[in-house]
């Protein structure tokens, strides 16, 4: 290859990588391989070894090239990068609207939302078309220059490249001429973030905290090749410079157009109505996003408007940050009491002092367990930090120990079951237990789970009214439910005949029910909503369960050997067995499980040998649906032997017998 040819073939190769890049990181679209792509930039950079002449700084070779720095030079700001001050509430967006109309009388304001990334501020600085300089935000004013870290990002281009649009003409020469500066957040996605965690912990080391220190941290390295291996991305949300803009607005889209990735939600709102909507659809939304967000951007979308009113004290007044609300908050733990559970689970819950966290109040919080509270060392009357797990469940998650004054107390859980005064018993792990199954906080919790949604699904039916049943002694037991006349109910307080007569008719309605939901609201303890969907199409029947051994029940898949003793014990209890008559004595019928057919009923079936397409716990699933028996070894009463690959003893004592033997195909096609 002369060098005429190599000069051509190197701009070729810039080129198709370039839009390869675009495609992949801007736009999520994959057009070749990775292999493919790679092969691309090795010959690009083979050539530029040849040919070093030819070697410019927007080469894709040049993202990961430079040696590590001693430290980062200053990088000065042009325009400020200025901070921005945050809301929290619908009431204060309208107090800053009203703040705004006093400023601007008689204007109409028009607003641009956008999410706001949790990542990390970048000012890109492009001359004539190139990457020239990156910074990090610093004080506002003074940055340090991560220009070698920033190239390594591969959805920020090195060269500035107008993509579609025909329409922003004006960008074909900003993109080849003059200054322009982009703003945006470098951010490391939540499966990256996960990823790292995982490596530290396999590593035995001490996991990040969160995705944007550890950002923040990447951009940092002096290294480029540490930064490189982070897999950083970059989303541009400011274009600063005239490049013709009239809107906001307008900016993201030219950004867009520039070879940038911008948030995928934003939206121009004409009211504070609207963007609050805009926000709690944000909010509803942030937990499947790629990457964290804290709240949305409100800009005023006129940059005319915006540049008039000015900046006050750090912050421009015409931008604002309508945060989520904080996911932790610190109030005072004023006791723990303890719990009894529907299985005599006791459990220590911490009352707060009412306290708003992540948008809701929360006064209760579980504390697990003695060891729980021994390691977060919480006292009565301590201040506690209290988070929401998982963004739902209220979690005391410490004590702030310097507030203590000394008259705090430690707490330790009871001896006694403070209900029925029964010896706890500490069963499995560190959980205590009232073993009393007359315990009347048991009884009680039980009829609360009984008629919820979850087990008979009684409409109407919740915990006060059934506080107030059990407590009139109109119900003891959940059959007695089913015993109420209207006349018992409306004799309670502030009862209504209506309601009454509600109750009354959800009573019955519920009588109906599906296998799987009956049993799982027996209270088996570990049997769940799957666990008893799953016993419902294995079994078909409440006497299938009964008549089951434990090796049967352990046979479900996803069954294991304690949840299989508990439910093989618990259908040993005569306590229980008379229950189960009780209920049915009360007309409860049983909806039959839709999947059992009647296709194979009355034949027994055994299985030998290995199969191709079912497993064996599966084809005994299949035969238990559609009606039949599966057995485990051969009788003359056995109707088909399935004999599947390397068949053992069974075969032969089929033969013998005389039972007749069918192959997968055939049992299979038969179901
Ligand atoms: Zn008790």
């Amino acid at each position: 290859m002369n060098t005429k040819e190599a000069k051509k073939r190197i701009e070729k190769l810039k080129k198709v990588i370039g839009r390869y890049r675009y495609m992949y990181h801007v736009l999520d679209k994959q057009e070749i391989s990775d292999e493919a792509h790679d092969s691309l930039k090795r010959e690009l950079s083979e050539l530029e070894k040849q040919f070093p002449g030819f070697v410019t700084q927007d080469s894709p070779t040049q993202r990961v090239g430079g040696e590590p720095l001693d430290k980062f030079e200053k990088a000065e700001h042009r325009v400020p990068m200025l901070s921005i001050d945050d809301v929290f509430t619908e009431k204060d967006v309208e107090d800053w609207e009203s703040y705004l109309n006093r400023l601007l009388p008689g204007q109409k304001i028009n607003y641009f939302c956008e999410t706001k990334i949790d990542g990390f501020a970048i000012s890109l600085l492009y001359k004539n078309g190139l990457l020239v300089r990156a910074a990090t935000r610093g004080n506002g004013k003074v940055g340090e220059d991560v220009t070698m870290n920033i190239k390594t990002i591969e959805s920020i281009p090195l060269r500035l490249e107008v993509h579609g649009r025909a329409a922003l003409k004006r960008l074909d020469k900003i993109a080849e001429k003059g200054e322009l500066e982009i703003r945006g957040e470098v951010y490391m996605d939540k499966k990256t973030f996960e990823r790292m965690n995982r490596e530290q912990r396999k590593k035995g080391e001490k996991e990040y905290s969160n995705p944007r220190n550890l950002a923040a941290g990447s951009v940092r390295q002096l290294d480029p090749k540490l930064t490189a291996a982070r897999a950083l991305k970059f989303l541009a949300y400011d274009v600063v410079g005239d490049a013709g803009q009239a809107r906001h607005s307008e900016e993201h889209e030219m950004a867009r157009t520039l070879g940038f990735r911008t948030v995928s939600n934003e939206k121009k709102c004409k009211s504070t109505k609207e963007i609050s909507e805009f926000f709690q659809k944000i909010t509803r939304e942030r937990d499947k996003l790629p990457y964290n967000i804290d709240g949305v951007v409100v800009t005023i979308d006129d940059n005319a408007l915006f540049d008039k009113l000015g900046v006050a004290g750090k912050s421009p007044r015409g931008i604002r940050a309508f945060k989520f609300a904080p996911k932790q908050t610190t109030t005072v733990m004023e006791d723990i009491k303890v719990h009894i559970g529907r299985t005599g689970a006791v459990t220590p819950i911490a009352h707060l002092r009412p306290v708003e966290v992540g948008g809701v109040t929360v006064s209760r919080a579980t504390l697990h367990n003695q060891d729980e509270i021994d390691r977060l060392d919480v006292r009565i009357g301590d201040t506690v930090i209290v988070g929401r797990a998982g963004d739902v469940i209220p979690d005391v998650i410490e004590s702030v120990k310097d507030l203590r004054t000394g008259k705090e107390k430690k707490f330790y859980m009871p001896r006694e079951c403070p209900v029925c005064g029964k010896i706890l018993s500490k069963t499995e792990e560190v959980i205590l237990r009232c073993t009393n199954k007359d315990c009347p906080a048991r009884s009680r919790e039980y009829l609360y789970f009984f008629v919820s949604r979850r087990a008979f699904d009684i409409e109407g039916l919740g915990p006060k009214i059934i506080d107030q049943l059990v407590d009139e002694g109109l119900v003891s037991n959940p059959a007695d439910i089913f015993d109420l006349r209207e006349g018992d109910l409306v004799s309670l307080e502030r009862f209504q005949e209506k309601s009454a007569g509600n109750i009354v008719g959800a009573v019955k309605k519920s009588k109906d029910v599906s296998l799987a939901r009956f049993i799982h609201a027996l209270g088996i303890r570990h049997v769940g909503e799957e666990t008893s969907v799953d016993l419902a199409q294995y079994f078909g029947s409440i006497e299938g369960i009964k008549k089951a051994s434990e090796d049967d029940i352990r046979n479900i898949p996803d069954i294991g050997g304690v949840v299989a003793r508990e439910i093989y014990n618990w259908f040993r209890d005569s306590r229980n067995l008379s229950f189960v008559k009780d209920l049915f004595g009360k007309g409860i019928k049983i909806e039959k499980p839709e999947h059992v057919g009647a296709k194979l009923k009355g034949k027994t079936f055994v299985f030998t040998g290995t199969f191709e397409k079912l497993t064996r716990q599966e084809a005994e699933r299949k035969v238990r649906m559609l009606g039949g028996d599966p057995s485990g070894s051969v009788s003359s009463q056995t109707d088909y032997v399935v004999v599947g690959e390397n068949p053992g003893s069974k075969y032969d004592k089929a033969k013998e017998l005389g039972v007749k033997t069918i192959s997968e195909k055939e049992f299979l096609k038969m179901i």
